[in-house]
């Protein structure tokens, strides 16, 4: 892969038509012969994947009612790798009826210590098996293993010893009130974080006394499906956990059915809208976290090789399939041209292909589908006269891949702009004043995440409040833990996920 990558010119455009050499090209040949990187794949010999696999309900692989499977493939290869069963509404129906049975057999009896001590033990058994999931989350999803290995699994691991460590301090967590379980809770993951945004929710659920029924996406079912072995191992009462795998109608299914209490989704706007009208007036709780389009503003005096960088975690790393990417960059007019510059010299350094190989940057694009609509992005960008610039290495034959891009001549009404791509694409805009900056980050429907780079703790403090978004970085960008709350303004959702604002949705309270 090393050599393939050094062949940097002259290259090819999205389509594998050649495209004139890159006006950097001097520069880009220069820093791909500073490098060398051989070959570093992780070995997927020792990790067990099924050929097939049914639903998890009570604590047993149950056949699906119809006896339908779909097939999951490894988008950098476009190779199989297994099969898992399509769920129907009677799925779903039998699925939530062990869920009920369980929370008021077993679940919501235990005392907190109890549930706590399940919770640290799927917690410890995640970080035993953290090799495997990663390397299957790389496999299933297409990200690069680093990401896999030193993001998504300790974070997954993390959410449970997080929130296994509040199931018997409820009392602290709510003073003067009495926090109780919901019930059955419906929830329903993305593609791009599979295992990570188990961990969101079921963590929280358990801890507070509540049984789930979950639904992986239909692209990167493994992990959950791996995780369900983890609770047999663990011993966790039967029913307390069940998986059911499909597609979207199997999530209308977990949405509609009548004795869920309460639904947490992470997706699209688009489907989280579709969600929120079928649960109105039917007193489910709920939380949504949808898309965004999170703007990152450098200031003239930032450190700018650390935006630099800031910007490449941002967009290009995990392929943009990150629902808080920050994909407009609002540069200051005056370090603009340098900071591009600096920018594109940096995107030439990375390396995209193999995800399970420890040197790669950039993996695979999650699936067809959503490569096909990034490429569909492409053109509507070059369409609305913006100007796009891609970096010039060569990509692997097959699989799905996108080289990171960026479009310049941007206006505020472009599509690019406006919508949320999923892709490795920044558009770049420039400003002249902070309210130039403050009124450009908050003119999209979005509000999720945002990032200002600037020397001035002070100028942090005076645009970020005046910034509409859920998360707000300053000098970097991408920075999780377990004990901060997550959750957007606007179409980005509704309801907070994680820390203590994460317990929230899955509790009744009243006063002691
Ligand atoms: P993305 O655009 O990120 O793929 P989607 O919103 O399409 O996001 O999908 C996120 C999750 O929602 C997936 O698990 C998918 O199967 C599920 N889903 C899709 N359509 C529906 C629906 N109408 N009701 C409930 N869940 C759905």
């Amino acid at each position: 892969m090393a050599d393939k990558l050094k062949e940097t010119m002259p290259s090819n455009d999205v389509n594998g038509t050649p495209k004139p050499s890159s006006p950097n090209a001097d520069t880009a040949e220069q820093i791909t012969m500073l490098w060398e990187y051989s070959p570093a794949p992780e070995s997927s010999e020792h990790i067990s994947i099924s050929d097939k696999y049914h639903h998890f309900i009570g604590g047993e692989w149950v056949h699906p009612e119809k006896g339908r499977y779909m097939t999951t493939i490894n988008p950098a290869t476009e190779n199989k790798l297994a099969e898992f069963a399509e769920g129907t509404s009677e799925d779903v129906k039998r699925a939530v009826k062990v869920a009920r049975k369980a929370y008021e057999k077993s679940w919501s009896n235990l005392s907190g210590k109890e549930r706590g001590k399940y919770i640290f033990r799927l917690a410890r058994m995640i970080q035993e098996k953290a090799r495997e999931l990663a390397i299957i989350e790389s496999m299933d999803g297409g990200k690069p293993i680093r990401e896999s290995r030193d993001v998504d699994v300790p974070l997954a691991a993390a959410h449970f010893f997080y929130y296994a460590g509040w199931a018997d301090k409820l009392g602290y967590a709510f003073p003067g009130r009495k926090a109780d379980p919901l019930g059955v809770c419906g929830q329903i993951i993305p593609w791009n974080f599979p295992l990570l945004m188990l961990a969101w929710k079921i963590a929280p659920a358990l801890a507070t006394g509540n049984t789930v029924v979950l639904k992986p996406a239909e692209t990167t079912p493994l992990t959950a499906l791996k995780f369900a072995e983890i609770c047999m191992d663990a011993g966790l009462p039967d029913g307390v956990v069940n998986i059911v795998t499909g597609a979207g109608q199997t999530g209308a299914a977990i949405v509609n059915h009548p004795d869920v209490d309460k639904i947490a989704f992470t997706g699209s706007t688009e489907i989280g809208k579709i969600i929120q009208k079928s649960i109105a007036g039917t007193g489910k709780k709920f939380t949504l976290e949808l898309g965004g389009k999170g703007p990152l503003i450098i200031f003239e005096d930032a450190p700018i090789d650390q935006a630099v960088e800031g910007i490449i975690n941002a967009i290009f790393f995990n392929q943009g399939h990150v629902c808080c990417a920050g994909s407009r960059l609002l540069v200051q007019e005056g370090i603009s041209e340098k900071l591009i510059k600096k920018l594109k010299d940096r995107m030439e350094t990375l390396i995209i292909g193999d995800p399970l190989d420890k040197n790669t940057d950039i993996g695979a694009i999650n699936s067809r589908s959503q490569y096909e609509r990034i490429m569909k992005y492409l053109e509507t960008g070059k369409n609305e006269g913006a100007e796009m610039y891609q970096t010039s290495g060569s990509l692997p034959e097959n699989g799905y891949f996108c080289r990171p891009t960026l479009f310049t001549g941007v206006s505020q009404s472009n599509r690019i702009v406006q919508e949320e791509i999923f892709g490795p694409v920044l558009t770049i805009q420039t400003f002249r004043t902070p309210d130039e900056a403050i009124e450009k980050a908050n003119n999209t429907p979005y509000g999720l995440a945002s990032g200002i780079w600037t020397d001035k703790g002070s100028k942090i403090f005076k645009t970020g409040q005046k910034i509409r978004s859920g998360v707000m970085w300053a000098n970097t960008y991408n920075k999780f833990d377990p004990t901060a709350p997550f959750g957007g303004y606007k179409e980005s959702g509704l309801g907070r996920e994680g820390g203590l604002h994460g317990l929230y949705p899955y509790v009744n309270l009243t006063p002691v």
